[in-house]
């Protein structure tokens, strides 16, 4: 059962949007995309439950089209989406929002951008959900996988266990890989390259990786843990060849 944002509310919402089709001033963006979040569910982005899945998958379709409301582009580019999936998208789940739909849309699809496609197609082959809400959010996430910051940010969700969420939920297989907490779209590249045959990494052992930072960097609190743990992995390893040099028989 398909539920509706309260159309009284996102109508109430539509006169905060103008501007969403024009180039926004920096300081402009967290309002524009908390009214691109209100006018699709009725509800402010820091207040939105997310207790069970409907309302969880809800409020991650809405956050990503938030986010690529705040952008110069089109809407649906930005999103990741084709102009038919972004309007079933509205229709099953915002129909209330339609009209804004409309105008985020764009008619002439994009060339298939190679690392996009690649991504989108790991995601796809690794699939945990039923229905339009995985593939869509398989082409959401490929696309925002592209913008600098980190995924979760880019996706316009509130934190990284709400991306950590998604994957569990729509891509299961992928998410249970992750036994190591890596930052996620590095995760997303190892895999590609260990499917391929292919060796991302320069060393055996992480701790003595110069790319540490970008496989394991601050993504969460749980990923600082991680670099501490590398920190005393590489003291234990400074004391223990100290030691092998002070029995070296020269
Ligand atoms: S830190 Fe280095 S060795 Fe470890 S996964 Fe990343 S690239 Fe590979």
């Amino acid at each position: 059962m398909i539920t509706a944002a309260p159309r009284e509310q996102s109508i109430d919402a539509m006169p905060m949007l103008p501007s969403l089709e024009q180039p926004a001033a920096p300081r402009d963006h967290k309002r524009i995309g908390s009214a691109a979040y209100l006018a699709l569910t009725g509800r402010h982005p820091a207040g939105a439950p997310i207790d069970d899945d409907r309302s969880f998958d809800s409020h991650v379709l809405a956050s990503v089209l938030a986010v690529a409301a705040t952008e110069d582009g089109a809407v649906a580019e930005r999103a990741g989406l084709a102009a038919a999936d972004l309007a079933n998208l509205m229709a099953q789940w915002f129909p209330a929002a339609c009209s804004m739909g409309v105008a985020w849309r764009v008619e002439d699809a994009a060339a298939d951008d190679e690392e996009i496609a690649m991504v989108r197609d790991l995601l796809l082959a690794h699939r945990s959900s039923e229905g339009d809400v995985g593939r869509w959010l398989a082409a959401m996430i490929a696309r925002r996988a592209i913008e600098p910051n980190h995924l979760w940010e880019d996706l316009g969700l509130r934190d990284r266990a709400e991306l950590t969420r998604l994957l569990a939920r729509h891509f299961a297989p992928v998410a249970a890989r992750n036994t190591r907490n890596m930052r996620w779209k590095r995760f997303f590249y190892r895999m590609l390259c260990e499917d391929d045959g292919l060796v991302m990494c320069s060393t055996p052992v992480c701790t003595n990786c110069n790319d540490f930072e970008l496989c394991f960097g601050d993504e969460s609190g749980e990923s600082r843990m991680a670099e501490r743990r590398r920190e005393v992995s590489l003291q234990a390893a400074v004391v223990a060849t100290g030691a092998s040099r002070s029995w070296s028989p020269e």
